[in-house]
């Protein structure tokens, strides 16, 4: 495979003026730049020693990279996922942790009831709707899947409140599987970087599966949710400090 040397980083990349101004603009054109600033556009092809360079370099400074949603078993992983829909993985945590202590089983959350449920939730987002969707999804574990998490992605799905995107991260985290869950940060950089430009989380998480090598898969969802969380934010990207900025083809990056 060809090898591919790495250029200097320079210590100190001088951000342009009209660049510190966005980052004072309201949220909302932020957004809408960011936005517009990842649409997918026309990149030069990476080639496949390229691609490999970039998840050899991830693996290298994180071997085993962590989700940073706190479960002890897939049924809590299963719920942790469901509540953090439009809500951070932080907030999450901090209310599901005296949560699981008390129900980590689709019976105890049964047995905990609906109302209950919606106390140790109340502080995340939508946690009525969220608390009728775990009471719900608990009880059709039980009913449809004996009591534990199905392993295919219908039937994943096909619980209450879990989508495409619950169904790849239990399938990858719990069970192992070389999924894809494309959240807000991977859509971000697989758009940015080139590696898998598209208009919808589906286009990028098909993308991104074509292109990276299946020894890289189990890890590369973390790899990229950690990357966009810390590194290629969506306001002010730390192009200095990252790992992959000689082969980034984002054409507005500062390095
Ligand atoms: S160089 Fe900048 S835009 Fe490209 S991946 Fe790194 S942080 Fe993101």
């Amino acid at each position: 495979m060809a090898k591919i040397t790495r250029k200097p980083v320079p210590r100190k990349a001088p951000v342009p003026k009209k660049k510190a101004k966005a980052a004072v603009t309201k949220p909302k054109a932020a957004a809408k730049k960011s936005l517009k600033a990842t649409k997918p556009t026309s990149f030069k092809p990476w080639t496949p020693a390229e691609i490999h360079e970039v998840f050899s370099r991830f693996r290298a400074a994180n071997p085993e990279p962590k989700g940073e949603l706190e479960h002890v078993n897939p049924f809590t992983l299963l719920v942790a996922v469901v509540l953090s829909a439009q809500a951070t993985d932080a907030g999450v945590n901090k209310a599901t942790r005296a949560l699981f202590e008390v129900a980590d089983t689709p019976q105890k959350m049964l047995d905990l009831g609906e109302e209950r449920l919606r106390d140790y939730i109340k502080t995340i987002g939508l946690y009525r709707t969220k608390a009728r969707n775990v009471i719900a999804l608990s009880a059709k574990v039980l009913s449809d899947f004996g009591g534990e998490v199905p392993r295919t992605r219908a039937e994943i799905e096909s619980l209450p409140g879990a989508g495409r995107k619950t169904a790849n991260v239990v399938l990858n985290m719990a069970f192992g599987e070389h999924t894809m869950a494309v959240d807000t940060h991977v859509f971000r950089v697989g758009n940015r970087t080139g590696l898998a430009p598209g208009k919808t989380p589906l286009d990028v998480e098909l993308g991104l599966e074509k292109v990276i090598p299946a020894e890289f898969m189990l890890h590369a969802h973390h790899w990229l949710i950690l990357h966009g969380r810390y590194t290629c934010l969506a306001r002010k990207p730390r192009c200095e400090v990252c790992l992959i900025n000689d082969l980034c083809r984002w054409p507005e990056k500062t390095v």
